[in-house]
């Protein structure tokens, strides 16, 4: 019974994480967790913890409007004006933009953030 104990703990570990990293990149909410773990690059239930502690650390914008400065972030935004997914370790961000270029079929370069310490990835 220790073992189920342990398990629905991580699940619901799993869960708020997802859940956090769904409010503050708000365009991510139409992908399933699954891909959504693919698409930040994530390959372990301990990175994908890690990821949303940072996230939810480091003052992200919470909206559009609202920004705080922050070294750990930055503000960088996409084409339609969402923030950015920053990837701390660039290893992150290669599993992503395979798992993105597989997916969609389209170019994609990494490049480090002008701004802060991470990596973004960027259409070609
Ligand atoms: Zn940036």
């Amino acid at each position: 019974m220790r073992e189920l104990k342990y398990l629905k703990k991580r699940l619901r570990h799993k869960e708020e994480a997802i859940k956090k990293i769904k409010r503050l990149y708000p365009h991510l909410k139409i992908l399933n967790d699954n891909i959504l773990i693919e698409y930040l690059g994530l390959e372990s239930y301990e990175r994908l913890i890690e990821f949303a502690k940072e996230l939810e650390a480091s003052d992200m914008p919470k909206s559009r409007d609202i920004y705080t400065s922050n070294k750990k972030v930055c503000r960088c935004c996409d084409s339609e004006g969402m923030p950015k997914v920053l990837y701390k370790y660039k290893m992150d961000a290669q599993r992503a933009k395979k798992f993105i270029s597989d997916r969609e079929n389209i170019k994609l370069k990494i490049y480090h953030c002008p701004t802060s310490e991470g990596w973004h990835l960027s259409r070609l």
